[in-house]
């Protein structure tokens, strides 16, 4: 098992809605073991299944990868955001646009729904960059990306570096 190349825009997988988990079975266990090898290789905290070209809605993260703390990692399929509460805007970066990071406005805090690995019911209460990182994820399965969170303005002037940066790299 190893870590997969994680799927770059303008991929079309990233614009597909993903499939719910409906077998709990060995080939998701091997699925999400690849997907956990991924993440801990990357610069990133999280990462959705459509990035690693599996359309599931499933993504794992760890909130503690930057702070040299004990690895804490979560695996949550199907998941629903329950309730929403306040807004904030901060900076954004994803894996699959990669060098770029652009002020987004998220939910300050959500109570989310979904399953773990193992197909049990899990609630999770998130604030802050945790919501914010919940969030991007979950976009991910809908086959939405951080650009369209974006004004035209700002989403043009992304659109016309990734289409530079592919020209020179
Ligand atoms: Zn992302």
């Amino acid at each position: 098992m190893s870590a997969i190349e994680i799927i770059k825009f303008p991929d079309p997988i990233l614009r597909e809605k993903s499939r719910p988990v409906t077998d709990v079975d060995g080939l998701l266990q091997g699925i999400i073991d690849q997907m956990v090898e991924t993440l801990y290789e990357v610069p990133g905290l999280g990462v959705a299944a459509p990035q690693v070209g599996k359309s599931l809605s499933l993504f794992v993260y760890d909130m503690t990868l930057k702070e040299g703390e004990k690895q804490k990692l979560t695996v949550l399929m199907n998941p629903e955001i329950v309730s929403r509460e306040g807004e904030e805007i901060a900076e954004e970066g994803c894996l699959s646009i990669p060098d770029y990071w652009e002020k987004v406005k998220r939910s300050s805090r959500i109570l989310v729904k979904g399953i773990d690995r193992h197909g049990k019911e899990i609630r999770i209460e998130a604030e802050g960059l945790h919501a914010r990182l919940i969030q991007h994820e979950i976009d991910h399965l809908n086959g939405v990306l951080m650009l369209d969170h974006l004004s035209s303005l700002k989403r043009n002037i992304l659109l016309r570096k990734i289409k530079k940066a592919k020209k020179t790299g």
